[in-house]
């Protein structure tokens, strides 16, 4: 058994990678979305610039520099975009869980937002600490989720880890 706030965090912080530039792929948007399960995400230019106006909203969630305020931007988020509460088991290989996207068909944009909302907020209520964060290389930014056990990161990933320790240790000497 998977479970599903963890992918809907991670699918959130892939989907911000590849979102938050200034001229996203509808490529590698659609590739994200496959490689998260979505079976044929067709996306209009439309579609693109709702995902990303949506990517801006919860880079917020990411950027929070506590679990405090974290939790009052995923609630501002689900005042603006969510319905209310529903169990369902249809069939994507998680079993029940909740869903609180105002309608099953909706705008990708409005989808991106709830479910990665409610992923963060479980995540954040698991945790009691924020959900993710923003790589601390200057020159990445890239949102990461704190999906894993173990300490807090502060890098999206080995490789920013790498080149900024690298960077310090020059500085250095
Ligand atoms: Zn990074």
């Amino acid at each position: 058994m998977t479970f599903p706030h963890r992918d809907s965090v991670q699918r959130a912080a892939d989907l911000l990678a590849v979102l938050l530039v200034a001229s996203p792929e509808p490529a590698s948007v659609a590739q994200v979305l496959r490689e998260h399960g979505e079976p044929d995400p067709s996306l209009s230019p439309e579609d693109v610039a709702a995902l990303r106006a949506a990517a801006l909203e919860l880079r917020e969630v990411f950027a929070a520099p506590d679990v405090a305020s974290a939790a009052s931007v995923l609630n501002a988020l689900f005042g603006k975009y969510a319905g209310p509460p529903r169990l369902t088991d249809h069939d994507d290989g998680y079993g029940w869980h909740l869903h609180a996207d105002a309608a099953d068909d909706g705008p990708w944009g409005a989808w991106l937002v709830t479910s990665s909302a409610l992923g963060l907020a479980a995540l954040l209520a698991e945790r009691q600490d924020v959900p993710g964060g923003l790589c601390a290389s200057p020159s990445c930014g890239r949102p990461f989720a704190h999906t894993g056990g173990g300490s807090p990161r502060r890098y999206c990933s080995a490789r920013c880890a790498t080149r900024e320790r690298v960077a310090a240790h020059r500085a250095r000497t």
